[in-house]
């Protein structure tokens, strides 16, 4: 039912996979500390739910997950994993070695594979939560090391994601250290305050809250915040979309909000924005890719308006006449 796929391509791919483990177990601060543009080392500790003792060689096992007890749960995915292809896929592709505790258990597990096969295992204490370490990624896949580019870049993505999910989740506490540089989110539960902390205090003053209320339900379908016209950026790196908290890539979404801004922007300036959709389960299909990152909306048309409308009421209230005429 869920296809096999290719889920780690590089080093930012088993940082987004343990990060998503990590606040699927309802961590409040998540660490991620990387030597070597995460090829060397790897290594995301939580404070969520830990692994239960009898359970740790379980979560190894391809396509083992705990997260959906029956296949019509594939319908309404709450939890960012849910195909149990992560962990047996990275630890096919490197050395892994994982301390955890569950809450209820006394004591903690430790466990090392190597290249897909359990090296080691005991007990040890440890605090409750989970650490997974992963060493000389694709060391046995030379194809795969042949794409990693240098480890400026594999870092530079790795600090990507991680902001992403800072973004995404500003209730948590994100520390990211590379080796040359370091990031801290407050996890106060502010996305404001989470951008403060990502893109400095200038940034985070200057940009805008979004909202737009389903009538009906009287909740929020679209939310976040976007940047003043007068901040803009060269590039479209700084625009996020989240669906149901889910990091999404999408041409869609994005020219969505391209478009709301036309004539507040010059051409090829693009706005900083983190756009929350909200949406009901079951009028979004996440399991399209087995990077997750890919979603397909039952009525596309709507959250797309929705964004729209969202977007453009915030710029007209801010600044009511466009700076810039739109051209012919
Ligand atoms: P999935 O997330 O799709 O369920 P994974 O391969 O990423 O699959 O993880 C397998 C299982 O291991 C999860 O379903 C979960 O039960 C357990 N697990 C992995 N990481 C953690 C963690 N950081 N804290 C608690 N449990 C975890
Ligand atoms: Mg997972």
């Amino acid at each position: 039912m869920i296809a096999a796929g290719e889920v780690i391509e590089r080093p930012a791919s088993v940082v987004k996979e343990l990060v998503e483990n990590a606040l699927d177990a309802g961590a409040t601060e998540i660490s991620v500390e990387i030597r070597g543009g995460g090829v060397e080392q790897i290594r995301v500790a939580d404070n969520g739910y830990g692994i239960p003792h009898d359970e740790v060689e379980l979560a190894f096992q391809r396509f083992a997950t705990s997260k959906l007890s029956d296949a019509s749960d594939l319908d309404a995915i709450p939890t960012l994993g849910f195909r149990g292809e992560a962990l047996p896929s990275i630890a096919s592709v490197a050395r892994l070695s994982v301390v955890t505790r569950h809450a209820d258990d006394d004591s903690g597990t430790r466990l090392e594979i190597t290249e897909g096969r359990i090296v080691d295992r005991q007990r040890q204490g440890a605090s409750p939560g989970t650490a997974m370490t992963v060493r000389q990624l694709f060391r046995n896949v030379p194809a795969r090391r042949k794409f990693l580019r240098t480890t400026a870049t594999e870092t530079s993505h790795i600090q990507n994601m991680v902001t992403r999910y800072a973004l995404a989740y500003p209730e948590v506490r994100f520390a990211l250290d590379t080796g040359n540089s370091s990031l801290l989110t407050p996890g106060s539960g502010s996305l404001r305050e989470a951008i403060a902390a990502i893109h400095g205090l200038n940034v985070a003053e200057n940009m805008l809250d979004i909202s737009v209320v389903d009538e009906r339900s009287g909740q929020s379908t679209v939310g976040g915040v976007i940047s003043q016209p007068a901040l803009s950026r060269a590039n479209r790196g700084y625009m996020s979309f989240f669906v149901n908290r889910r990091w999404v890539q999408s041409r869609m979404l994005g020219y969505a909000l391209e478009q709301a801004y036309h004539g507040f922007l010059k051409e090829r300036r693009y706005p900083l924005a983190v756009v929350n959709i909200t949406i009901d389960y079951d009028q979004v299909d996440v399991n399209v890719h087995p990077s997750k990152t890919e979603v397909r909306f039952r009525s596309g048309d709507r959250v797309f308006s929705a964004i729209q409308q969202a977007v453009r009421q915030t710029l007209t209230a801010h600044s009511p006449v466009p700076e810039i005429r739109r051209a012919g």
